[in-house]
């Protein structure tokens, strides 16, 4: 048949508005949150069919409470609880190989700073518990003994721990790790515009419609003001702050960020925020930061030129990485 103008017209429409609507924002948007880890978990997800976004939701959901029964020592039954309960340890899974194998790592690159060999020390302090109480010296030291970084060692799939007594806590990493994972999932399902937040400890997928993602960080000392907000996208942001689990006692503020070397809560930081690329290294890394205080841990930085943060000192003051302003909206 040869080709007349109506024809034309029509084959032309057609392509013009097939065009239009690719290039129209994610039609469709699903929004749904669980308590996973502790934690109010949402996951928020844009595409053009919502019965997928809700596959794909529903299946970032199950993958992160099948981590959270592996790695919460809360589960008498984890993956942690049954090493923390071991003589010297034992085989693990991928999942939490995967986690322990990073967790090492910032560990040994923090001195210590960051410690996955807590558990003692954090089921002491029990911040869960409903009028917390302060450990005393003897308590304190019974539950620092033998801990470290050197107290644990990885081997392809094979844990060991140093003493019976060594008690596990990947609550410093294992909220991120689960992200990762959620934002993973999503992305096996074709969705290439999401956000997932795990209690602060966040991923940006893509856009939201029409923009990047912009993200407010809270002040630590007043909830409803936003100290500055941060434009992103394919990035995790993870804020480690002394507001976020505590008690106060006398005028002094007592928080589940401990110093490895005394069991006190760490002293230097209100909070610090990382920019990094996967929200399990942001998560291990804010905790570090937080615990070295703004100078040795704006150092820590350095060495992961991927990674960027905001560290809001214990005085107030603001210090940051040489790269946080590429990230920062400027009001
Ligand atoms: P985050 O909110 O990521 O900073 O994690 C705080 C949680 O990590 C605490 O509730 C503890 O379970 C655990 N934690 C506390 N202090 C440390 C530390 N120095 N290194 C690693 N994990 C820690
Ligand atoms: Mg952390």
């Amino acid at each position: 048949m040869p080709w007349n103008r109506p024809l034309i017209i029509g084959f032309l429409l057609v392509v013009l508005t097939l065009t239009w609507w690719r290039l129209q924002p994610d039609g469709e948007e699903v929004r749904r949150s669980r308590i996973i880890m502790g934690t109010v978990v949402e996951i928020m997800a844009a595409g053009q069919s919502n019965e997928a976004l809700e596959a794909a939701v529903e299946a970032a959901f199950a993958e992160m409470e099948r981590l959270d029964k592996l790695l919460s020592r809360y589960n008498a039954d984890s993956e942690v609880s049954r090493l923390s309960q071991s003589t010297n340890g034992g085989e693990v899974s991928l999942s939490t190989a995967e986690v322990l194998t990073l967790g090492l790592a910032i560990s040994q690159k923090s001195g210590g700073a960051f410690d996955m060999t807590l558990g003692k020390l954090k089921a002491l302090w029990d911040f869960d518990k409903e009028a917390p109480t302060l450990p005393n010296a003897a308590e304190l030291s019974a539950a620092l003994s033998g801990i470290g970084p050197k107290a644990l060692s990885l081997d392809g799939q094979q844990l060991r721990k140093a003493s019976p007594q060594l008690q596990l806590d990947l609550g410093g990493i294992a909220k991120g790790y689960a992200v990762d994972r959620a934002i993973a999932i999503l992305k096996q399902h074709g969705v290439a515009n999401a956000a997932v937040n795990a209690g602060g400890d966040m991923y940006l997928l893509g856009q939201r419609p029409e923009r990047a993602w912009r993200i407010g960080i809270q002040h630590p000392r007043d909830e409803k003001d936003v100290l500055e907000t941060v434009q992103i996208s394919n990035r995790a942001v993870v804020t480690s702050g002394d507001y976020e689990r505590y008690f106060e006692k006398d005028g002094v503020r007592y928080h589940h960020i401990f110093d490895p070397q005394t069991g006190m809560p760490a002293r230097q930081c209100q909070s610090v925020t990382i920019v990094t690329d996967s929200v399990a290294l942001g998560d291990a890394l804010a905790t570090a930061v937080f615990v070295l205080g703004p100078k040795a841990g704006l150092t820590l930085l350095e060495q992961f030129p991927q990674a960027e943060g905001l560290v809001i000192a214990a005085d107030g003051s603001r210090h940051v990485s040489v790269g946080w302003v590429s990230y920062q909206v400027v009001p």
